[in-house]
């Protein structure tokens, strides 16, 4: 039998590779006299490392969960533990913090700002930090470099195409070194070339230790995740593995490009 100190060390090491615990969430919408059950007890755990897609039809619940996740919204009961820490109760500045310490956020909209350079729209979250603007900067330059843009620093958003646009927005997701990082249909504005480019990045990012979970519509999309999560009625109806999960690179080579 393991002595105590071997049992809390494993209790220690499992609780530091799950970042994400939640168990019996619920969240409850009013609407003046009607009451919208949205979450219907999900429970789930989200391991270090993990690639997560969910799916499920309009109205199944995504957008609740993954505002929950975000530290966007509270569930009306059940627990969420983001690293250990139970944020089911937090309030909006506590939550703010937390947000913009361990979440990085990518939508569909791209959501740049129009008169500031790739480079400084990358910045931006650093900008409630501590950190100074040399190591700001430096960090900036950084999270281009890893979604490959580089040599667009000084681009404005106006300059770039859709794809490159919302890689300027995944970088940005990155600039403050989150734990996990959320993206509810990054690409749904996006032409299908371009959406499996997306997807390359992910998966790069993935294959670096980065958590990721993308809500998604399309398999297509979704079959570049490790683990596919399906919602029905605000419950998790299949959690399974990607049986054959394909590189985003190898089918970038079959799909035609603009110039063809
Ligand atoms: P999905 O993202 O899968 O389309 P949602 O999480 O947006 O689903 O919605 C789940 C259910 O909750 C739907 O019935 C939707 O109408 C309802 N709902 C979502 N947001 C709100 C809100 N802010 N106020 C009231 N009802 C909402
Ligand atoms: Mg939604």
């Amino acid at each position: 039998m393991p002595s105590a100190n071997q049992t809390e060390a494993w209790v220690a090491a499992k609780a530091a590779s799950t970042v994400i615990q939640v168990e019996d969430l619920h969240k409850y919408y009013e609407l003046g006299e009607t009451r919208v059950h949205a979450l219907r007890g999900v429970s789930l755990e989200i391991q270090r490392g993990e690639f997560l897609a969910i799916m499920g039809a309009s109205g199944s619940g995504k957008s609740t969960f993954m505002n929950i996740l975000g530290c966007l919204d509270r569930p009306s009961s059940g627990q969420y533990l983001l690293e250990g820490i139970d944020v089911s109760r937090h309030d909006k500045g506590a939550l703010a913090l937390i947000r913009n310490q361990k979440l990085g956020f990518v939508f569909q909209g791209f959501n740049l700002l129009a008169r500031t350079t790739a480079l400084e729209n990358t910045e931006l979250p650093t900008l409630y930090t501590k950190i100074d603007k040399a190591e700001r900067q430096k960090r900036a330059a950084e999270a281009l470099a890893m979604v490959g843009l580089a040599d667009r620093a000084q681009h404005f958003p106006s300059q770039m195409s859709g794809g490159q646009q919302q890689r300027v927005a995944v970088a940005r997701a990155l600039v403050n070194h989150p734990s996990i990082l959320l993206a509810d249909e990054p690409t749904g504005n996006l032409d299908s070339r371009t959406s499996v480019e997306i997807m390359e990045i992910l998966q790069n990012l993935n294959d670096k230790g980065l958590t990721i979970v993308l809500v998604t519509h399309e398999h297509d999309i979704a079959q570049f995740a490790k683990r596919v999560l399906v919602f029905r009625d605000g419950k998790i109806r299949k959690d399974e593995p990607t049986p054959h999960c394909p590189r985003a690179a190898e089918v970038l080579k079959t799909l035609p490009t603009l110039e063809d």
